[in-house]
């Protein structure tokens, strides 16, 4: 049962699809490796997340499909084996069920549109597999767009035509688009066109750390504009003002800030949680799932209200997905 001293989680970005099968664990059982497992995630106040599947390069290169196929079935079979504590949803009813009676709600989530062709035809079938959020690129190319690559200089270019199309049967289906790792042109490309909102699942602030994926103030108010939201990403680099990836002595209060800064900005409808637990490595403090309620903590000492804690928690993710999908 999920722990109930705060409102439940609900993550914008885990990768533990990606990590569990190298580190011979699995999900339903506690583990000291990886981030996030379900015994953690109860203790720790996780009601869920959107569950990443990730391709590697060589995946997205020889068979896209079949790898995302068998990633999906990953996930799917831990459903299977949970009697019912972990659930992929598909519709904001499951959604909301499963926050409400303490189930993981895990949202399927492809980083990076590699699986699907020109004719889109691959998207159709993932949507009725249970595919319900999609990142047009990660941080490599797809016939869609450009994502933010490791180094500078950026790609210039946006969405390609083939893009545009793929944002529209999105819209059509009704799967929330992430523009986490999409470079700037893309971004703008698609703000242009969404008439809802959109997010940046796990993405932190610039301001504060320059980092190559981090948001600008000016993508802040554009994502604000759509009514969309903004995970802040735990990554030691993305939080850090000097971008060390090695360091994982981050104090709270600069992980705080990076939530304030986009308040201040924009009001607390545009922040949520983005972990990034089993992608990246993350401040000691908040070393698992299990630790997350010393952030809530810290929440609630700097004087945030209860309502506050509950749309960062869970409520705006919630509010932007009952206006995107069917
Ligand atoms: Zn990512």
């Amino acid at each position: 049962m999920i722990s109930r001293e705060f409102p439940p989680i609900l993550d914008g970005h885990q990768d533990f699809i990606t990590a569990i099968p190298n580190q011979d664990r699995d999900f339903l059982t506690e583990s000291e490796r990886g981030h996030v497992d379900l015994p953690r995630a109860e203790r720790g106040g996780l009601g869920g997340t959107f569950v990443s599947i990730w391709l590697s390069d060589q995946r997205a290169e020889h068979n896209a499909v079949g790898y995302s196929l068998l990633e999906m079935n990953d996930y799917l079979r831990i459903c299977d084996r949970s009697a019912g504590q972990v659930r992929a949803v598909r519709t904001t009813a499951e959604l909301d069920a499963a926050l409400d009676e303490g189930a993981f709600a895990g949202i399927i989530h492809f980083e990076g549109a590699d699986p699907f062709s020109y004719s889109l035809k691959e998207l159709r079938v993932f949507y009725e597999a249970g595919l319900r959020s999609l990142g047009i690129t990660w941080s490599r190319p797809t016939i869609f767009g450009y994502g933010v690559m490791f180094r500078d200089p950026q790609p210039k270019g946006g969405l390609t035509d083939a893009g545009f199309a793929l944002v529209e049967e999105c819209k059509r289906l009704g799967i929330l688009l992430d523009v986490s790792h999409l470079n700037p042109a893309g971004f703008w490309d698609l703000h242009r066109v969404m008439d809802r909102p959109f997010v940046a699942t796990h993405s932190s602030v610039k301001a504060i750390s320059p980092h190559v994926r981090n948001l600008d103030d000016g993508q802040i108010r554009a994502i604000a504009e759509k009514d969309g939201t903004i995970g802040i990403n735990f990554a030691l680099s993305f939080l850090r003002p000097d971008m060390d990836r090695q360091n994982d002595d981050v104090p709270l209060d600069l992980v705080v800030s990076h939530f304030e800064h986009v308040i201040n900005l924009v009001g607390d409808r545009h922040v949520s949680f983005g972990s990034d637990y089993d992608g990246t490595s993350v401040p000691r403090e908040l070393k698992d799932a299990a630790h997350l309620p010393v952030l809530l903590r810290e929440f609630k000492r700097r004087g945030w209200s209860d309502d506050r804690i509950e749309r960062v928690c869970n409520g705006n993710f919630r509010r932007v997905l009952k206006a995107v999908w069917r």
